[in-house]
């Protein structure tokens, strides 16, 4: 990321967390039904974790060469992290981030030990000397220790197979990166590129991010695994697993896929990893071409659900269809096809390629990735089924809390930054209507931004750009409180006539949606003003399309709704 970017976004996070704190306050809250929770106060460890600092932005990662030697039976990993990086200005101090319980064994520059303080899990490294606006440094960073589990997925996990054999895996989006290796941990500043080599007891196998280099036998029982990341990556990416994995491979519209199963699962693998074929055309025909190119494409079986670990995605689904064998979206279609395959992989566009700039925003990530299941249905089975899936989600949202979360304080946003997310993205969609032009716009979505940390602002003003209207109101609306938009209307029996306004929270608030007949939808123009049109029909046929627009309707016969409201969910 160059310095500007690096510079703009560090105001823009600043002047963000007041918006965005402000949005979030109880005082502000609108609705007497969806109470606000009230965010409890940030605790250090978060500040340092999420706030992106002078000793964050006084320097721009250029590369890692992380060099890690594990020993299974003592659960102990001892490394070296070569970190490069260039000042954006001249200082002698910088923030790195490492577990506490992990003992810094020396950081090293120039031959000479440097000088640290340790602050939770926060690192400053201090330098004898004041760096140089511009010039470019690297520091070996020496660790070691026993990491801790922890987190929805282990951070770092020592397990046996069901045949006794290790299986160690990395998985620590939210928990941290720095729970097993030392590194800026934060989310704006990503190397532009990275080497992972990993020395294992011979008789394992180690499969990582990025392209497989070689592999070296140390002549003591160990073997160390090299791999290349040749584009950015976000720390919580890099991962490691570690087993008695066998390797198949098989290609899909001109990218080659690469699969890694335990042995004792080869022949399930080889049954339900083929779905990561369709998974690569959906994908590639509507948002553009797989985006780690040179690092290919990797599917690894692993003990928990899944995660989205670039070009290495990871899968722990049962082999089985649906997410952990249940209808997900509870409509049917979910047990069609494997949940994890399609989600993580998607994240590939959205969350590796496009990534957020804060976790504040990861619905950049999780709204994305869930509307592009709705994608790969109707790639499969076409766009009604695409709809029905997706509006399977709205059991599952909440309204509770805004999807963007405050900023700079490692907080991560609420569950409604999948389901509501990619509900709100499919009301996008609507408010374009036009096929054509909503493909050509997500592939240029993805086009302008991969390979770049971005803000919701960023999101905001490409499509203001594309769609050639001022939504701000509505992505507010969605992202930043935690109420549907409300359309409300009125039937007068006497004049046969129905008027329309919306409720909605955000000043300024207004969308097109499509009322009538079912068969032949009238796109209407409310705004928060009482407008009336002609009944044309008895008023209890009179329907809104709640299933391409996601909101609320109050003043409607109680007969029909639109939605297809799927029984409640786990
Ligand atoms: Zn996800």
């Amino acid at each position: 990321m160059c310095d500007i970017l690096l510079r703009m976004l560090r105001q823009t996070l600043q002047t963000c967390a007041l918006v965005c704190l402000a949005a979030s306050s109880p005082i502000q809250g609108q609705s007497a039904v969806s109470p606000q929770t009230v965010p409890a106060a940030p605790t250090r460890a978060d500040i340092l974790r999420g706030e992106y600092g002078p000793y964050r932005a006084n320097n721009d990662l250029l590369s890692y060469d992380l060099r890690v030697r594990v020993d299974p039976d003592k659960k102990f990993i001892r490394g070296t992290n070569t970190i490069k990086f260039r000042m954006l200005k001249d200082d002698a101090r910088i923030q790195l981030d490492l577990f506490a319980n992990l003992a810094i064994d020396r950081i090293a520059f120039r031959g000479a030990d440097l000088k640290y303080e340790r602050e939770i899990n926060t690192v400053y490294v201090d330098f004898p000397e004041t760096l140089r606006k511009n010039h470019e440094y690297a520091i070996d960073f020496h660790y070691s220790g026993n990491p801790t589990e922890t987190g929805r997925f282990g951070g770092i996990t020592f397990k046996k197979d069901a045949g006794g054999h290790t299986w160690i895996n990395t998985a620590c989006q939210h928990v941290g990166a720095s729970v097993w290796w030392p590194n800026k941990d934060q989310y704006p500043d990503e190397v532009e590129n990275m080497r992972l080599s990993v020395a294992i007891p011979s008789d394992l196998v180690d499969v990582s991010n990025g392209k497989f280099v070689r592999k070296v036998d140390l002549g003591d029982g160990y073997t160390r695994w090299d791999w290349q990341i040749h584009y950015p990556i976000n720390n919580y990416s890099v991962s490691l697993n570690i087993g008695d994995y066998v390797h198949f491979a098989d290609t899909a519209d001109g990218k080659t896929l690469d699969f890694y199963a335990l042995s004792e699962d080869l022949d399930k693998a080889k049954r339900q990893f083929v779905q990561a074929k369709s998974m690569m055309e959906a994908f590639q025909k509507y948002f553009g071409e797989y985006p780690f190119k040179k690092d290919g494409y990797k599917l690894i079986e692993v003990p928990y659900s899944g995660m989205e670990h670039q070009s290495a995605v990871t899968y722990g689904n049962r082999f089985a269809n649906g997410y952990l064998e249940r209808d997900w979206t509870g409509v049917g279609i979910s047990p069609r096809f494997d949940f994890i395959i399609v989600h993580e992989s998607a994240h590939e566009w959205f969350g590796n390629a496009v990534t957020a700039a804060d976790v504040s925003d990861e619905w950049i990530h999780e709204a994305w990735a869930t509307y592009a299941e709705g994608v790969y249905v109707e790639h499969m089975w076409g766009k009604a089924d695409g709809l029905k899936y997706l509006n399977g989600y709205v059991s599952k949202v909440r309204n509770r809390d805004p999807i963007v979360a405050p900023r700079g304080v490692n907080k991560v946003p609420p569950q409604d930054m999948y389901f509501k997310g990619a509900l709100f993205i499919n009301t996008l969609r609507s408010i374009v209507d036009n096929d054509k032009r909503w493909w050509a716009i997500l592939r240029d979505y993805y086009r302008d931004f991969r390979y770049r940390n971005i803000m919701t602002e960023d999101v905001v003003r490409f499509f203001n750009r594309k769609i050639g209207k001022d939504l701000t109101p509505a992505f507010n609306q969605y992202l930043r409180r935690p109420e549907l938009p409300a359309l409300e209307l009125r039937f007068d029996a006497a004049d046969a006539t129905v008027s329309y306004r919306w409720k909605a929270a955000e000043p300024g608030f207004d969308m097109p949606i499509k009322v009538g007949r079912r068969t032949a939808w009238l796109t209407i123009r409310p705004t928060a003003t009482w407008q009336t049109m002609k009944l044309e029909m008895a008023k209890e046929d009179f329907d809104v399309a709640t299933d391409l627009y996601f909101v609320t309707v109050t003043g409607k016969p109680a007969r029909a709704s639109s939605r297809t409201r799927p029984g409640a969910r786990p």
